[in-house]
């Protein structure tokens, strides 16, 4: 076998064993989410903006028990534990644009690769709203340097 070939084989058994923990995880996710309770489960979806069907179709998305926007605020450098950000989010339905997204994969793989931030504007579904807050953290902190 050339060593090319060998590498193709060895790198697509490794995507396929990465996707099968994926999907492990996915459902580990979903079956503990649901172990809350009906009640507890709906209204954290309603806080999110997501129905429950939204939420178990979101699930079969690739990477769907990670928290990618945590990660990708902090790429961007957003503080994801700051009161305003979380405000924001929550208002602007960031965290249903996130579970909902269509990129996940794209997107993982560029927050692994350490470049999300020079890429995201291609095809992030919130990367105006990482926009809106950057503007935000820059007003502040010109507002601070004036007063
Ligand atoms: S591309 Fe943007 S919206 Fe999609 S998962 Fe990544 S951070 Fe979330």
């Amino acid at each position: 076998m050339s060593s090319n070939l060998i590498k193709n084989t060895l790198g697509a058994c490794r995507s396929a064993i990465a996707i099968f923990k994926d999907r492990r995880r996915s459902k580990a996710a979903r079956r503990d989410f649901w172990a809350l309770g009906m009640e507890e489960c709906t209204g954290r979806l309603n806080a999110l903006g997501m129905s429950p069907s939204e939420f178990d179709n979101a699930m079969h998305l690739p990477c769907a028990a990670q928290d990618l926007l945590t990660l990708a605020m902090r790429s961007v450098g957003i503080d994801p534990n700051s009161f305003h950000t979380l405000e924001f989010a929550y208002g602007r339905f960031m965290y249903r644009t996130c579970i909902t997204c269509p990129h996940r994969r794209r997107c993982h793989s560029h927050l692994e690769a350490f470049d999300f931030e020079d890429r995201y504007r291609e095809f992030c579904p919130n990367k105006d709203n990482f926009s809106e807050l950057l503007r935000q953290r820059m007003q502040s902190q010109v507002g601070c340097k004036l007063s």
